[in-house]
């Protein structure tokens, strides 16, 4: 019999999983509390919430395996499901990943730099906080941020006031403004018997905490850093003693940073226990896609190739959708829309554009940029 697949989360990512896994002849099951979720369209979904014991049982019938695509399940959802059903990755994923307090010291505890940081309860801490930190520093929420949503950023001491009246009332983190290079993130994978897999470091360029486009590999990869960036994955999928596809997103710095060891050029940023948006290029651009490395890693499956095919740049189509004839003319252009309605700062679609060689990969997507009318941040 076809297994099935429960998906906690039916939104881009959860479609993509279904996608990935009808070749591998699986069957899907997702729960989201929204009736219009993107991988509502492609398979069963029961409408309901995540804390809702009734729904979960009802999504919970029949399932082979339960996995997610959102990561702000309740852990103890997840951990109810557990008792009956393999859940994969492990249920303490969710728990590092949900708190960026929490998660930042499992970092530290495993030698992984971050951002200096000092959490902040009330108004008084937060002062106390910023005559350690210093300015400029990022005040965010620590639970439930997501695209750049609970967080701003404190130029000079006038905007203290009004990030406080925004964000206040709920635990809170500060940190301290990292003067990156660039952002990288590093893609990889886990699978049951303890195999471990890596995508080639990728740049992440963002805009108002939106990821609007990635390049694969980063240019100027070097094997140190993708080797420094594997360390930390590593790290972090032992810790966990992991099974799935886990993202962690990088600041890289001068090596001369004063505040890390001289050889750390990568600074972790967050870590998302999940298929990540800075993966979607690897459906086109890699041997093996994130999605359907996922699905072999929960299913206990030999994991596949990661190896790029190519060069791959990915554009998030964010508020406003192109007209799909002008990307597909594009050479070397794959679209993806994700049946989503449009509203401003909403992730409704992506393209990729793969090429041979960097030079007409910049090429593609200039030409992709200019015919879909987007504008990318100025690197
Ligand atoms: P986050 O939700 O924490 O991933 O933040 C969204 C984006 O805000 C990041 O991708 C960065 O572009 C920026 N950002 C967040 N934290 C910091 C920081 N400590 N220093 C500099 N930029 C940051």
């Amino acid at each position: 019999m076809a297994r099935l697949i429960g998906v906690l989360g039916g939104g881009q990512l959860g479609r993509m999983l279904a996608l990935a896994g009808y070749p591998l002849g699986l069957r899907f099951r997702f729960l989201d509390p929204a009736s219009e979720a993107p991988a509502g369209e492609l398979a069963g979904h029961v409408v309901g919430g995540y804390d809702d014991p009734e729904a979960l049982d009802r999504f919970a019938v029949g399932l082979d395996v339960v996995t997610y695509e959102f990561e702000n399940v309740p852990v103890a959802a997840a951990r109810r499901l557990a008792s009956r059903i393999p859940v994969y990755p492990p249920p303490a994923a969710l728990e590092a990943a949900q708190d960026r307090l929490i998660e930042k010291r499992f970092f530290q505890r495993l030698g992984i730099p971050t951002p200096r940081f000092v959490p902040v309860d009330t108004r008084a801490e937060l002062g106390a906080a910023l005559d350690q930190i210093g300015l400029p520093a990022v005040l965010k929420t620590r639970r439930f941020g997501y695209d750049g949503k609970g967080q701003a950023l404190l130029r000079e001491r006038s905007d203290v006031e009004r990030a406080w009246e925004v964000l206040g009332g709920v635990p809170l983190i500060l940190e301290g403004f990292v003067p990156f290079e660039r952002e990288l993130s590093i893609l990889a994978v886990r699978g049951r018997d303890g195999t471990m897999a890596f995508y080639p470091l990728v740049e992440n360029q963002h805009r108002e905490g939106i990821l609007r486009r990635s390049l694969a590999p980063a240019p100027r990869w070097t094997p140190d850093l993708q080797a420094q960036a594997e360390s930390y994955a590593t790290r972090v999928l032992e810790a966990l003693d992991y099974v799935g596809v886990l993202a962690i997103e990088l600041f890289e710095v001068r090596s001369a940073d004063r505040h890390h060891a001289p050889g750390d050029r990568l600074i972790a940023n967050e870590l998302a226990p999940r298929v990540h948006n800075s993966g979607h290029w690897t459906i086109e651009g890699a041997e093996t896609s994130q999605f359907a490395n996922h699905l072999r890693a929960v299913l206990g499956l030999p994991l596949g190739a990661t190896a790029p095919l190519g060069y791959a740049a990915m554009v998030n189509l964010i508020g406003t959708l192109p007209d799909p004839a002008t990307v597909l003319a594009v050479p070397g252009a794959y679209l993806h829309l994700y049946s989503k309605a449009p509203r401003p700062g909403r992730k409704l679609g992506h393209v990729t554009i793969r090429a041979d060689d960097p030079r007409s990969l910049q090429e593609r997507l200039e030409q992709l940029l200019s015919a879909a009318h987007i504008a990318l941040p100025h690197p």
